[in-house]
Formats: structure tokens, C-alpha cells, sequence
């Protein structure tokens, strides 16, 4: 191998994609003389990771729509200088140099400012066989184009993990009309998301053909014939075609870590313009630690949007006077699956859990436009909430339609500091194709006021045991919805009998409160209210008998008393 030494006092910046080229190129739009050169160890740089799972599929058909910039289109509209196939090998931060590998050999570069943007690979699990030639992960257009091969004339694959990326290539296999089985080590599909909305997505991808797999690992690869023989804990034995991994990832960080970089189990500390430990050395993206927006608790976020904000935001902390501070993100994400979307933002059940945080939730089912015009579709959102001060803490929905626009309204709002109560007051366009004079979100505003001017109080299904040992539960549906399906020992009172029955409630309560619960919650509200206004100790279930059977899941049928059953 050869060895050089460049002496060009630069800016160099190490990843390609999105951090890194956000980074130098908006560098280059603040400072027309800097000598930028950007360092990336693949082929590609500015390729669209995020298409990769649609170029399977086959929606995205041709392979150059991945590649959005190219080391010439860079060249002649930001005079950046742009290596692709140059490996950053290691650091020496007191020199100021990185030492970069490529085909011709090793050299020697000198930075001024080092910008390091080199996200993440996929994260190996210790399972035995997990180098079958078979098995590929998905994370760049090499990825994307042995995949794609691969899957022409597959009939079976396994996807290990059922993250976001784990479920679109689940999505994009069985588009292809492959047998896919889902294998995820959580106890429901994107993880991310509570366990009730999860059970939403787990319907769709069954009722896509997709065999889901949860609380299973897989417990080893051996080759069967040239194909991958993929073993799970629950007894799944498969004979793949191709098996994708995507349980999980690990920062790309070794590199830094060693020259020094302060690094938290691997992903890169950095202040809030991006700095790190290292003199004139800084860092975007998804190998660096973030500070949840809404817990506080220290992790990386990778994700699209904040990386290239990240990369914009350190170059601006270079070139400008007061730079923005890169903000604390919060984490929203949509993937789409079949015919529905999931999306997120925020803070989860767990993560509030974990982090302390005391909690409400609600849970609603809107249309996603008005009911009376054609083509309305259920979306189910549930926002968690601060009961004290409204706080809007994190936000899900899943749903055919509309998603996308109320989780990034639930994101903007987080974003604006708007209390949940707030969201009422919202002016979102309105007419009957796109949506509803009372929006879900503005929906949501209403019964956060409600809850936290103690006009309601919700009772959740995650405490149902409870509200059965001590309270009567009433369910307010009609005699034939009960009989479809209801809580153990419920009665069933229609709401709209309930003023003429209250004497035959109070006996049946004895003396202890009562939770209403009815379809979606909006009965059930109004019974709770009916009760209250009666002297009663009410409350009403949120999202009702719709959250209750998603939250037991496949489990609802054996739960659930049908009338016929008794
Ligand atoms: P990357 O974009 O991964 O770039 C890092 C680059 O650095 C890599 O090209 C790597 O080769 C290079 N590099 C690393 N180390 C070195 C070194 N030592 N020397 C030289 N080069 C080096 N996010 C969303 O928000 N929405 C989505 O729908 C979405 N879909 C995705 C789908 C897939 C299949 C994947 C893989 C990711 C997806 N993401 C999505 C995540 C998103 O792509 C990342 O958050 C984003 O690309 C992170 O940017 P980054 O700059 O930190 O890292």
C-alpha cells in the first residue's frame, strides 16, 4: 500500500449521506472560499437510504433514482470535493489529520475543522450461522440491489426484527408475492410504539400474509441445501430464500471512539451545536447521543430529518455569530404497512415508565374526514399527556388515511410548547374529503380540558384488572354490542336508558364508583357525565371496547364474554 501526505489545511467531513452532505453543503452556501472535502467510505454519497426497502419492493424501479447527488453534480453546484470509496482509518486529533484508506492505498489529510457524520451499521446478534450468504442487512444501495436479486424468483424469507426498516422490507417482500416470515424478539411489532396501536399494525401485516412472529429470537442459520435454514424459539423452522437483519444497530464509531472521541456506548457526545470533546472536531447525526425532548434521558435518534438538521445547524455554529442549537428531537416517525400508516412522536408508555413520569392517556378513534362523505377510514390515535399541567408528552396513530397530518400537527405543537388543552384552539383546514369541523386533533384538545378541568376522568384499559376487583364496570353500548363482546362481569345499561335506570345502578355499584365504557368512548363519556351529575364516583374507559380488544389483541376472544358464550 502506498503513503502520502496531503498538507491542505481544510474542512473534511466523514460520511456522505445525509449529516455529512447537509453539513458541507451548507457550509459551502456560507462560505464561498472553504476548501470542503467530504469522505465516504462507500460508493455512493447522497443516496436515499430511506428508498432503499421501496427499490426491493419495486416501486422505486430504477436504481438511479436512489442516488440524489453525485460527486460531479456536487462538484459543479457546491465546489465541494467529494470522495467516494475513501475509508477514514483513524485520527491523530493533536496533529489535526485523518488517515483515509482507499484502492490506491493509504494517505494522510490534514482538516482545520473535522465534521463526522458516519451513522450506523447494522448490529450482528450472536446467532449462530448469521454469516449464511443468505442473510443481508439493509442499509445501502449494495444492500438494496443484492436484495432486490435475491428476492426475483424467492419464494420465502425471513426478516429478523420488526423496526421500521424490518417491517417496510417485510412490506416490500410480500409486495414481491414472497411467504415472509417476521421474527421480533419484543412482545409486539415496532417497538417503538405502545403495545395497543402495535396490535393494529400486527393485523395488517397478518392480514398482508405475513406470518408475525413476537417474543421469538432467533436461535440459529444453517445452510439447507444452498438455503438458509432459519431456526426461532417458538419452534419456527424456515428454509429462506433470504433472510434480512434488521434487529437493531450500532454507531459506526470505533474509528473516533479510539482517537479519543467521548462516546456513550458508542454513539458520539456532543453539545448542542454538535461539538465533541476533540478541538475543532464535531458531529451530526445518528452515531451521536441525543437528549430526549421529552424524558431527557441520553439517545440516539436516527432518523432522516433531525441528521440533516444536525449537519445544517454545525455548520452554521462554524460560519455564524449566533447559531441555532440543534434542538431536542422527538423522535416522529411513520412507516407505512399495507394500506395503514403508524406513526410517532414523543414519548412512549415505556420510556414515560422509565423515566418516572406520571401520565394520561387518551385514546380516541376518529374518521379520518367526515363520516357522511365518502371513503372515511378509522384512525386510532392515543396521546399521552401530563394530568397536572397538560404537557403533551408523546402522541401515536395508526390509520388508512390522515396519520401523517395529525401526528406531525401532535409534533408541531410538542414542538411550539402547546398544551394539550391548546389543541382546541387550533384553526385546521376543513372540508368534508379532508377532514372533519371537529378535527381528531382539536378532538384531542377537547378531552384533555375535559380531563384536566375534572369534567372527566378517564379510566385506562392497562388498569382494567383493577377497575374490575373495585368498580362496576358499565358498559353503555346497546343490548346487541354487548352481546358481541364484553368485559367479564360488566352490565349493560344503554346510555341512553341510564337517566330512568339510576336507582338499578346504585344497586349494583353498592357503593363502589363506576367506569363506563362503550364503543370508542364517546357514549361512555356521556354516560360518566349522566353519573356525576347523579352523585356517582364516575369514570369512562378510554377509547372504550375498540382500545380494549386491540390492547388484549389476539387474546380479545377468550377475554371477552359473548352473550352466546354464557
Ligand atoms: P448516514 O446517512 O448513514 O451516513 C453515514 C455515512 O458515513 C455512510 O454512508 C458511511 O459509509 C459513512 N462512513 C461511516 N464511517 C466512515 C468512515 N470511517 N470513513 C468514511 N465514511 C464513513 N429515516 C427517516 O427519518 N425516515 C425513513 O423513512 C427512513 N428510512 C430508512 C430506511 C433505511 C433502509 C435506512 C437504512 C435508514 C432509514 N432512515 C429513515 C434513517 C436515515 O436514513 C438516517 O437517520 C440518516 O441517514 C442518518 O444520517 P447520518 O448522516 O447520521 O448517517
Amino acid at each position: 500500500m502506498g503513503y502520502s501526505r496531503c498538507v491542505t489545511s481544510t474542512i473534511l467531513v466523514i460520511g456522505g449521506v445525509a449529516g455529512g452532505m447537509s453539513a458541507a453543503a451548507r457550509l459551502r452556501r456560507l462560505d464561498e472560499d472553504a476548501h470542503i472535502i467530504v469522505l465516504e467510505r462507500g460508493p455512493h454519497v447522497s443516496f436515499a437510504n430511506c428508498g432503499l426497502p421501496y427499490y426491493v419492493g419495486g416501486e422505486i424501479a430504477d436504481q438511479s433514482a436512489l442516488l440524489v447527488q453525485t460527486p460531479e453534480s456536487l462538484a459543479a453546484s457546491l465546489a465541494l470535493d467529494v470522495r467516494p470509496g475513501h475509508d477514514v482509518v483513524g485520527i491523530d486529533p493533536a496533529a489535526k489529520t485523518v488517515q483515509v484508506r482507499t484502492s490506491d492505498g493509504q494517505t494522510e489529510l490534514a482538516y482545520d475543522v473535522l465534521i463526522v457524520s458516519p451513522g450506523v451499521v447494522a448490529a450482528r446478534p450472536p446467532v449462530p450461522g448469521l454469516d449464511h450468504p443468505l442473510v443481508h442487512t439493509l442499509r445501502t444501495v449494495d444492500d438494496a440491489i443484492a436484495l432486490r436479486e435475491l428476492a426475483q424468483g424467492a419464494t420465502r424469507a425471513v426478516v429478523l426484527g420488526a423496526g421500521f426498516i424490518g417491517l417496510e422490507a417485510a412490506e416490500a417482500l410480500r409486495g414481491r408475492g414472497i411467504d415472509v416470515d417476521l421474527i421480533e424478539l419484543a412482545d409486539h411489532v415496532l417497538p417503538p410504539l405502545d403495545a395497543e396501536p402495535a396490535w393494529w399494525v400486527t393485523s395488517e401485516l397478518k392480514r398482508l400474509g405475513i406470518r408475525v412472529h413476537t417474543s421469538t429470537s432467533v436461535t440459529g442459520i444453517a445452510d439447507a441445501d444452498g438455503r438458509a435454514r432459519v431456526t426461532a424459539s417458538d419452534g419456527t423452522v424456515v428454509d429462506a430464500d433470504l433472510v434480512v437483519l434488521s434487529a437493531g444497530t450500532r454507531p459506526d464509531t470505533a474509528v473516533f471512539e479510539a482517537a479519543g472521541m467521548a462516546c456513550e456506548r458508542g454513539s458520539i457526545v456532543v453539545d448542542d451545536h454538535g461539538r465533541t470533546n476533540l478541538p475543532d472536531v464535531y458531529a451530526a447525526g445518528d452515531a451521536t447521543v441525543s437528549v430526549d425532548a421529552v424524558t431527557a434521558v441520553r439517545r440516539p435518534v436516527q432518523l432522516a430529518g433531525p441528521a440533516n438538521r444536525a449537519g445544517r445547524l454545525v455548520a452554521d455554529a462554524l460560519r455564524q455569530e449566533s447559531p441555532r442549537r440543534i434542538p431536542r428531537p422527538l423522535g416522529t416517525a411513520i412507516v407505512r404497512v399495507g394500506e395503514l400508516a403508524a406513526a410517532i412522536t414523543g414519548a412512549n408508555r415505556a420510556a414515560l415508565t422509565a423515566a418516572g413520569r406520571e401520565f394520561a392517556t387518551i385514546r380516541i378513534h376518529p374518521a379520518d374526514h367526515a363520516g357522511y362523505f365518502p371513503g372515511a377510514t378509522t384512525m386510532h390515535l392515543l396521546v399521552h399527556i401530563d394530568p397536572s399541567t397538560g404537557q403533551i408528552l408523546g402522541a401515536q396513530g395508526v390509520g388508512a388515511n390522515g396519520v401523517d397530518k395529525r401526528i406531525d400537527v401532535l409534533a408541531t405543537a410538542m414542538r411550539g410548547g402547546l398544551r394539550a388543552p391548546d389543541l382546541m384552539d387550533l384553526d385546521l383546514c376543513y372540508a368534508p374529503p379532508f377532514g372533519s369541523a371537529k378535527d381528531p386533533v382539536t378532538m384531542i384538545g377537547f378531552v384533555a380540558d375535559n380531563v384536566l378541568t375534572g369534567q372527566t376522568t378517564l379510566a385506562q384499559v392497562e388498569d382494567l384488572e383493577q377497575l374490575r376487583a373495585q368498580a362496576l364496570v358499565l358498559d353503555v353500548r346497546s343490548a346487541g354490542e354487548f352481546a358481541s363482546g364484553h368485559i367479564p362481569e360488566a352490565v349493560n345499561i344503554p346510555h341512553t336508558q341510564l337517566r330512568g335506570r339510576l336507582d338499578e345502578v346504585r344497586q349494583l355499584a353498592g357503593g363502589r364508583a363506576v367506569t363506563t365504557v362503550c364503543g370508542v368512548g364517546v357514549r361512555s363519556y356521556i354516560a360518566q357525565r349522566v353519573l356525576s351529575a347523579a352523585g356517582f364516583q364516575a369514570s369512562s374507559l378510554a377509547g372504550g371496547m375498540t382500545s380494549v380488544r386491540a390492547w388484549f389483541g389476539d387474546d380479545a376472544d377468550a377475554v371477552l364474554v359473548k352473550e352466546d358464550a354464557r
